[in-house]
């Protein structure tokens, strides 16, 4: 190809996200935006997601009307049967790093960064925060990298500051520490215990290899040209500008899944789930009373044990409310087999619904919810707050403590039950959010959501940065 034939050329941008559904999710609302400006687009995802895409999602329809865009996959490095949840969900993080990482590099390096006769040499590397090597690669290549964190900004600045606690020997906080306040992170002195640090801070050791390798991670996003946060000023600015002290170049463009919406027809969104979503349950949405049905789920990773499960159920059936509950395939631990217990499906027909997976924004968004009793994963987080509806939170690891306490002390739009699961505190709680302080929580949820729908219009902050990010990537263009 001659320079005056490559100059008229689009961008290409490699996105790489970690191969995880909440990590996907974002990355790929990212690359249908990128598309949408008509960037050229190489996607990377493990074989494991790559079959699951085929199989259960609208991706490779939504992609094909792109035809800048293309998908690569390669072999994460677990086993088909590996159970990829649950207590073995963070094994992912070493397996890419040593067996994606090195394939990656050779598939860079072999495809002449994917260059063809109608693309140009990748220009541009968006790569998943938590991919160091990427970086590495794209540094000692020459080539421009943009890291997305795909958390929110409470929790990757909570990671920030991991140094900084150690130094303060605030972690290891020992059993004791777990209620008491935490000084280290500045913006949220105040609220944050032990107990809300991310869940890789609950250790003995301060030399703890997880919690280093986590630190490690997040520190060097800052040799990156940019940062991305799926996030959005009015939710977060307190602490986007405590990061921007060390990350000028920010970028936040949250909430994605709705900012597509935005630019785009609601058809032509994808559905990327990698279980197939169980659509009854939305006839059955169709026939309960506006805000009667608590919906409960907690997302691709977390498992539960059996005694969990029963609290849980006991909890909802003596609440006396209506629910809707996604219990995924693989997620029940500690019996003979991964089925719901007879009893529970039995009991639960009188006033409540199971499903294995739902298809949650549309479920958040449906008249009869009225609340959600989730993970606190980001993206539910996210959802819940467009969807306008309030949150009982019950965090199981990782980013999810952060997130619940600034649902339940920080944005008031729910309560948090971390590290408790019993009957009675989750009756109580959905006592509640579905009645007692109902309309409180309402008022305060809905007028976030309208904060998170002025930021992705035309002129709000997530729309002018997603612009800005835009003409960045251009201008990387040599
Ligand atoms: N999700 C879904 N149906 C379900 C449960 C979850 O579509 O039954 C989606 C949910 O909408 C969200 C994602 O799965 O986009 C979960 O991401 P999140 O960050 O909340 O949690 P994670 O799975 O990473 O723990």
């Amino acid at each position: 190809m001659s320079s005056e034939e490559e100059a008229k050329l689009p961008p290409h941008v490699l996105i790489f996200p970690m191969p995880i559904q909440g990590h996907l999710n974002p990355m790929l609302n990212l690359a249908q935006l990128f598309c949408l400006s008509e960037f050229h687009v190489t996607f990377i995802v493990s074989d494991f997601i790559h079959r699951r895409l085929l199989n259960h999602t609208t991706v490779p329809e939504t992609f094909a009307r792109y035809p800048g865009f293309q998908f690569r996959a390669l072999s994460d490095g677990l086993s088909d049967d590996h159970p990829r949840a649950g207590e073995k969900a963070m094994d992912i993080i070493p397996s890419v790093a040593d067996v994606m990482g090195p394939l990656f590099k050779k598939m860079m390096i072999h495809e002449d960064l994917f260059a063809s006769a109608s693309r140009r040499r990748v220009t541009c590397i968006v790569a998943d925060g938590l991919l160091g090597f990427a970086g590495d690669f794209a540094e000692k290549n020459g080539i421009p990298f943009v890291y997305f964190r795909t958390s929110g900004a409470c929790s990757f600045w909570t990671y920030y500051c991991i140094t900084e606690l150690l130094e303060a020997h605030e972690i290891p906080f020992g059993g004791n520490g777990m209620d008491q306040l935490i000084k280290s992170v500045p913006g949220m002195e105040g609220f944050l215990r032990g107990r809300d640090l991310p869940s890789f801070c609950r250790v003995n050791n301060p030399n703890d290899p997880v919690l280093h390798n986590l630190k490690d991670l997040t520190r060097q996003t800052v040799r990156a040209h940019a940062t991305i946060l799926n996030t959005f000023e009015d939710l977060e600015g307190p602490i986007t500008s405590q990061i921007r002290k060390h990350i000028p170049r920010l970028y936040t463009i949250g909430p994605l899944h709705t900012h597509l919406k935005s630019r785009l027809n609601e058809e032509m969104i994808l559905s990327s789930s990698f279980w197939a979503e169980d659509r009854n349950c939305i006839d059955w949405l169709n026939g309960q009373p506006s805000k009667s049905v608590i919906y409960v789920s907690f997302g691709s990773l977390t498992v539960v044990t059996r005694e969990q499960l029963f609290e849980f159920w006991h909890g909802l059936v003596n609440s006396g409310q209506r629910f809707l509950w996604a219990i995924r395939p693989d997620s029940i631990i500690g019996g003979e087999n991964h089925n719901i217990p007879v009893e529970l499906t039995e009991g639960t027909k009188e006033r409540g619904y199971l499903v294995g997976w739902a298809p949650q924004e549309e479920v958040l968004n449906h008249q009869a919810v009225g609340g959600f009793l989730t993970h606190s994963g980001w993206n539910s987080t996210l959802e819940s707050i467009l969807a306008g509806v309030p949150m009982i939170c019950w965090p199981y690891f990782a980013d999810q403590m952060v997130n619940s306490r600034f649902v339940s002390e920080v944005w008031k739009i729910g309560l948090d039950m971390k590290d408790t699961c019993d009957t009675l505190t989750i009756e109580n709680a959905i006592r509640e959010v579905m009645g007692v302080r109902k309309n409180e929580f309402l008022e305060r949820t809905e007028h976030m959501a309208k904060l998170a729908r002025m930021a992705i219009r035309e002129g709000g902050s997530s729309y002018c940065n997603l612009d800005d990010l835009i003409e960045f990537i251009k201008s990387l263009v040599i």
